[in-house]
C-alpha cells in the first residue's frame, strides 16, 4: 500500500510533473487524479484535447507540452484535482486552485494558502478569479518553492 492510500493524501511523487524547461515556457496543467474512477470531464472540456483517457475507468494522461494552462479544466473536475502552475515570469510563481467555499475572495486580496492536508502555508495575493458553474478557479501568488505543495486557499476573517 502506498503512502497515499495509508493517508489519503498524496505526495509528488505520484504525479506528472513538467520539466524545468516547460514549466518556465507558461503555465501548464497538474492532474492529481490517481483513482480509477468513471469519470472524465476533464477530458471532454479540453478544447485542445491535451488530456487522453482510453477508457473512462482510466486516469487521465495530460500532454504537458501540448497544454496551454487555460485552467478550463480546473473548474470541470468534480474532484477539485485539477491544478495550473506558472512560473514564466522571474519574480514568483502562479498557482491555480479550484475553490468552492464561501466567502469567495477577491482579486488582489491576501488569503492563506493551504497544502494538501489543509496545513497554513502563508500569504498569497489573489491574482485572479474565474468561475464556472460552482467552482472557481483562484490564482494565487506563491514562492517558487512552493509550487509544489499550495493546493488550496483559506479566506481570512
Ligand atoms: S489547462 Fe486547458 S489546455 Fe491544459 S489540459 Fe486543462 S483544459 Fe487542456
Ligand atoms: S475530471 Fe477530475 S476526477 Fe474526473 S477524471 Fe478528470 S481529473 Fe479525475
Amino acid at each position: 500500500m502506498t503512502g497515499y492510500e495509508r493517508t489519503g493524501v498524496l505526495d509528488n511523487n505520484h504525479i506528472k510533473k513538467p520539466s524545468k524547461e516547460r514549466l518556465e515556457r507558461g503555465p501548464v496543467v497538474i492532474i492529481e487524479c490517481v483513482e480509477n474512477i468513471p469519470c472524465n470531464p476533464c477530458v471532454e472540456v479540453c478544447p485542445i484535447s491535451a488530456i487522453g483517457m482510453e477508457d473512462i475507468n482510466d486516469t487521465p494522461d495530460v500532454n504537458l507540452d501540448g497544454c496551454t494552462g487555460c485552467a478550463l479544466c480546473v473548474t470541470e473536475c468534480p474532484g477539485l484535482a485539477i491544478f495550473v502552475i506558472d512560473c514564466s515570469e522571474d519574480d514568483g510563481c502562479l498557482v491555480t486552485v479550484p475553490y468552492e467555499y464561501l466567502p469567495v475572495p477577491k482579486k488582489g486580496e491576501v488569503v492563506t494558502a493551504l497544502d494538501r492536508e489543509g496545513n497554513d502555508m502563508g500569504d498569497a495575493e489573489v491574482i485572479r478569479i474565474r468561475e464556472s458553474g460552482m467552482t472557481y478557479a483562484v490564482t494565487l501568488e506563491v514562492e517558487k518553492d512552493k509550487i509544489w505543495d499550495v493546493r488550496g486557499l483559506k479566506v481570512k476573517k
